[in-house]
Order: structure tokens, then sequence, then C-alpha cells
């Protein structure tokens, strides 16, 4: 188990038939994640999820599709009350000035282009619409949003399975200026398990 401190934002190589366990210890922290073909530079879209999917976010069973609708991986477990988003993009400097901070802020778009260039990948020139796992985004039937703190309890997790080797960018949602990240509106850390295929032979 590795742990993406508070703030901050960890890449993870997910070999084809490993799965990632992303576990919300505290259960109040939001975890952006982004899931990356290296071989063909596709990532998994939200847009394109939600069309395959016929949901707002997926669950267990349903597959994280890529930009040009192949599946990259599978939802394969989920403790956490089953609430995540994929409406919302990335956090980043012009957000925080639009809610009042003056000055730098840390945020999930700049966490993502580290990673991304710490695994010696070229700049997409943009930031793909996360994976907002554990965050809770309500809506009406009039079509209103909201930010709400997350349901999951501490401990919870979920389990993506990926098709074809992945890379995996986790962020540890810096946002504190709404209550994404709970109520107390304190960032805490995620851990990430990046667990093998079983072997071949044993069940
Ligand atoms: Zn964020």
């Amino acid at each position: 188990m590795q742990t993406v401190e508070a703030r901050t934002g960890s890449s993870f190589r997910v070999p084809a038939g490993a799965s990632v366990k992303i576990v919300n210890p505290h259960g109040t922290q939001v975890a952006d994640t982004w899931v990356l073909s290296p071989k063909t530079r596709e990532w998994a879209s939200m847009a394109h999820t939600r069309a395959a999917t016929g949901r707002l976010f997926p669950k267990v069973g349903d597959h994280l599709f890529s930009n040009t609708r192949r599946p990259l991986a599978e939802f394969t477990e989920d403790t956490s009350g089953g609430i995540h988003d994929t409406l919302i993009p990335a956090c980043d400097l012009s957000r925080y000035e639009m809610l009042g901070h003056v000055g730098h802020h840390d945020n999930c778009a700049e966490n993502f282009t580290t990673a991304l260039a710490e695994e010696g990948l070229a700049d997409l020139g943009f930031v793909p619409d996360p994976f907002n796992v554990f965050m809770n985004v309500p809506w009406t039937a009039g079509g209103e949003i909201d930010f709400a703190p997350p349901v999951s309890s501490p401990g919870s997790y979920i389990l993506l399975r990926a098709l074809e080797d992945l890379i995996v960018i986790v962020s540890a949602c810096p946002q504190d200026l709404v209550p994404v990240n709970g109520s107390l509106q304190e960032t805490k850390e995620i851990l990430v398990d990046v667990q093998g295929p079983p072997e071949p032979g044993r069940s």
C-alpha cells in the first residue's frame, strides 16, 4: 500500500490483468483519478464512459472507456457507498481564484501534469476530466448540481482492473474551500495498492 499524501498526486503502473485499489482511509477524501494507456496515448474519458454506460458515474461491472470508446479498465469492487463523480473537471488555479483564494493553491491539474512528466510521458496539452472517486455531486431533476461531502466510510475502497497496461494517476484533491472533502474541509491522504493478476494455475 502506498500513500498519496494530502494535496499531492502520484502515478502507478498497472499491468494488464492487475488491479489498482484506491482506499479512502478517513472516508472524507476525494481521489481525482486518471486512467491512461501509455501505448496508445488514450485516456479514460468521462464523457465517453457516460455515453457507453448510460449513467452519470460508473458502477461495479461497468468499464471505463477511452476517448476512442475502447474499454481500458473494469470497475470491479466498491465498498464506498457507490457515489462518485464524472461531471466536474480537475481543480486548478483558476477554480481557486473564482472561489476567492489569492496566491498559489495546490491543485489536481498541476498534480496530474507533474505526475505525467515524472512518468516520462509527453504533456497531453490539456488535463482530461478525471474520474472523481468518492466525490459526491448530487443533482436535481432541474439540472442543478451541488458540492457535498463524500458518503464513503473510513477504510472503504474501489478496485479497477486493467484491461491492458495502464498508468493510473491519483490526486488527493486539495479542495478546502467547498465541502467535497468533508464538512470540516480538511484535506487527507489517499492509499493506493497495485495488486497483481492471479498466478496462472492458481485458483
Ligand atoms: Zn482537486
